[in-house]
């Protein structure tokens, strides 16, 4: 007699594949439990893996256990522990989309689906409850006029919506031109033909005043769906949808994965906003897959913006989309007024830190005197941008990240905004022992602690990520300065979404220089964005709105374009050109490949090494395919050198060609593989350093 055999002992006649959420491209055979039924591509399963479990998904149908591949000892397999109902498998149309995205963006199946489907929304069995009562009555929806434009914009969209191929369309209409309303409008029409519709925001933090409006505009219940959502709430609101009971989502990026039945329409706010681009752990672009649902659902895709990304013009100018303008405020009181003005010239108020112009001051307090609120942006937080030494010139660096370190003066400390490292302000230079350290530069912070100097009867709020550490704060600001307890706003980018406040008629903007120096192909268009963004947030009910844009640089061509001496298109066109020459999106594809060490000269030399294999196969990747081109650039260090601890190095594919920016994705990974190298792999990338 031979030895049991231990899988036939544990009754087990049937395997599948399974993709864990670990950084890795290969699937894993597990053993099916005899009393398992309905498993199949989309079921979670929890599986033992290395020395814990975890929860993965199943990637095919069960075969018989003959088909275990022959390089796996039979003897080895293990069993599934617990898996998912029928019911809450990935729908079908959802794990198609986490397919598509793996492959395009070269990431691993197993950590796409995780992110489409997080652990915490699946009915664990372990956490199985009845789910509560999500959906309720509200009152009848909320009826309002169109205008023309809206009116024009909605015929057309709905037009191509009830088309046997909706495809695409821009909905291009400037800040406060009633997008929201056209949205609304659309999702009523689309959810009255038993369609779902899915709205993505850029930030979780712009949802709560845009879900309290859709839910009234379109009087029945949303779902919010954003990773910040409590386990439970998510679950239930997971299962809802799969049952068809809630039948409008909102939320940011991981919205696109909504388990949605039947959807017949997707809406994407501020389609040029980059935190589209998810980064963190597995890499997307929420707005590009929505356009892939879309497609495969037959949805129509509305992408709105105030200031579309070039590559969604390109793509009006192609024909591929259909555009629609909304070239008025819908406001009485108009477009905003934009005033440059150049701190080189304009006298400043002495005795602060933060460069406020004297005329700057003037204007603010005219303001407040008529009972107005103002919004103030900078795009720094902290008290001062770095602490230099009077003598040496020494600065602060962090001892992870090659950054200078911010001043925290409340907190006392010198912080790291990459890696968050934290550490006293010291008394003397830590070079020369000089005792004159000067904070140079002024942040949210400084500037809070200044403004009562200039005005002393204001109150302030503060709305950057230090002051806001979470949804509950972060609405509890926004509805007070709603509520008037506080004149002024003052914050970083987390003004410049899509607020609405009525009563503010002045932003200011305190240094816009920063945004033009940020490393990136991409800068120019964003600063247009950002500025025009947060210049939106002035005057946006009746009161007519005001735009001060401090800087030093008042020749900037972005600065030409809000001064009005250039025109948009002028600016873009130039942006287009220069971009289509270098090869740059949209007018051709790009990858990067990072590579990181704790040791430099191996951040170095692997990233050569990778650059080297990938030339070698240049010739052969671009004789595939009748003129195309690939181009390698690189290596070289990232923007940030070292961050955390860790030095990145980078190699940047350009090519025309889909298939052999793939194609070079491959050998590099292959490569890197082979010598158990990590390598990050970003395709489409933002942020370029
Ligand atoms: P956008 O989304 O383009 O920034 P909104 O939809 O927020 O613009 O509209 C700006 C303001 O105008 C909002 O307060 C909105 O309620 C109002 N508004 C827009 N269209 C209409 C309309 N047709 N009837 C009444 N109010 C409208
Ligand atoms: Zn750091």
């Amino acid at each position: 007699m031979g030895a049991v055999d231990p899988v036939v002992a544990a009754g087990i006649s049937r395997i599948v594949s399974v993709a864990v959420p670990r950084p890795l491209d290969s699937y894993f055979s597990y053993g099916i439990p005899e009393d398992a039924r309905g498993l199949g591509p989309g079921t979670w399963v929890r599986v033992p893996f290395g020395r814990s479990t975890v929860i993965g998904f199943v990637v095919d149908e069960p075969k018989p256990i003959a088909e275990l591949p022959p390089s796996l000892d039979p003897s080895k397999l293990k069993a599934i522990l617990e898996c998912g109902d029928e019911e809450d498998r990935i729908p079908s149309d959802v794990f198609a989309l986490c397919s598509w995205a793996a492959r395009y963006y070269a990431q691993p199946l197993g950590e796409l689906l995780a992110a489409a489907c997080p652990p915490a929304s699946l009915g664990l069995r372990s956490a199985n409850r009845e789910a509560k009562e999500l959906t309720r009555t509200l009152v009848a929806p909320r009826e309002i006029r169109l205008n023309e434009e809206q009116t024009a914009a909605l015929d057309g969209l709905e037009t191509l919506r009830k088309s046997a191929a909706p495809g695409t369309a821009l909905l291009h209409g400037v800040t406060g031109s009633g997008k929201t309303e056209v949205y609304i409008e659309l999702a009523k029409r689309a959810l009255a033909e038993g369609r779902g519709v899915i709205l993505l925001v850029p930030e979780i933090a712009l949802t709560s005043q845009l879900h309290e409006r859709l839910e009234a505009g379109v009087g029945e219940t949303v779902a919010r769906w954003h990773s910040a959502m409590p386990d439970a709430k998510r679950r239930d609101q997971a299962a809802a949808l799969r049952r068809g009971e809630i039948r409008v989502v909102v939320g940011a990026r991981s919205a696109v994965f909504a388990p949605m039945r039947d959807l017949g329409l997707i809406l994407v706010d501020e389609e040029h906003d980059p935190t589209y681009k998810q980064e963190d752990r597995v890499h997307y672009h929420a707005r590009d897959l929505a356009i892939v649902r879309g497609k495969d659902a037959g949805a129509l895709v509305v992408l709105g913006s105030a200031t579309p990304s070039l590559e969604t013009r390109e793509r009006v100018r192609e024909g591929k989309y259909a555009s629609f303008p909304l070239t008025a405020r819908f406001a009485r009181g108009g477009m905003p007024a934009i005033e440059v003005i150049d701190l080189g010239e304009e006298p400043q108020v002495e005795g602060i830190q933060a460069p406020i112009a004297e005329k700057t001051l003037t204007i603010m307090k005219e303001t407040l005197a008529r009972g107005e609120q103002i919004m103030v942006y900078l795009n720094r937080r902290g008290f001062a941008a770095f602490l230099r030494c009077r003598d040496c010139g020494e600065v602060s660096e962090c001892p992870n990240c090659s950054i200078s370190l911010t001043v925290h003066k409340r907190s006392r400390e010198l912080r790291c905004h990459v890696c968050g490292h934290a550490e006293g302000i010291p008394d003397v230079c830590p070079k020369c022992q000089a005792v004159d350290l000067d904070p140079i530069g002024a942040g949210t912070e400084s500037l809070e602690e200044e403004i009562p100097k200039l005005l002393p009867e204001v109150k302030t709020l503060r709305l950057d990520r230090d002051a806001v550490t979470s949804a509950s704060r972060l609405e509890k600001t926004l509805n007070a300065f709603r509520a008037g307890e506080a004149q002024i706003l003052l914050g970083t980018q987390m003004l410049a979404k899509g607020h609405d406040f009525p009563r503010v008629t002045l932003v200011v903007v305190v240094l816009a220089d920063a945004l033009f120096r940020y490393p990136d192909f991409r800068a120019p268009e964003r600063a247009l964005q950002i500025l025009s963004q947060v210049s939106g947030r002035a005057g946006r009910a009746d009161l007519p709105g005001r735009v001060l844009i401090q800087t030093y640089q008042p020749d900037a061509p972005v600065i030409s374009v809000l001064r009005g001496l250039r025109t948009e298109d002028d600016f873009l066109a130039e942006e287009r050109e220069l971009r289509q020459v270098l090869a740059y999106p949209p007018y051709g594809r790009m990858a990067r490949l990072r590579v990181e060490s704790t040791e430099r000269n191996e951040a170095v030399s692997r990233c050569e090494a990778i650059a080297n294999a990938l030339r070698g196969a240049q010739t052969a990747i671009e004789g595939e395919e009748p003129g195309v081109r690939l181009d390698f650039l690189g290596p070289s260090e990232a923007f940030l050198e070292r961050a955390k601890g860790i030095f990145r190095w980078d190699l940047l594919i350009k090519s025309s060609s889909v298939r052999a920016l793939g194609r070079s994705i491959a050998i590099a990974k292959r490569t890197a593989a082979a010598e158990k190298w990590p390598l990050l792999v970003d395709v489409d990338p933002y942020g370029l350093g």
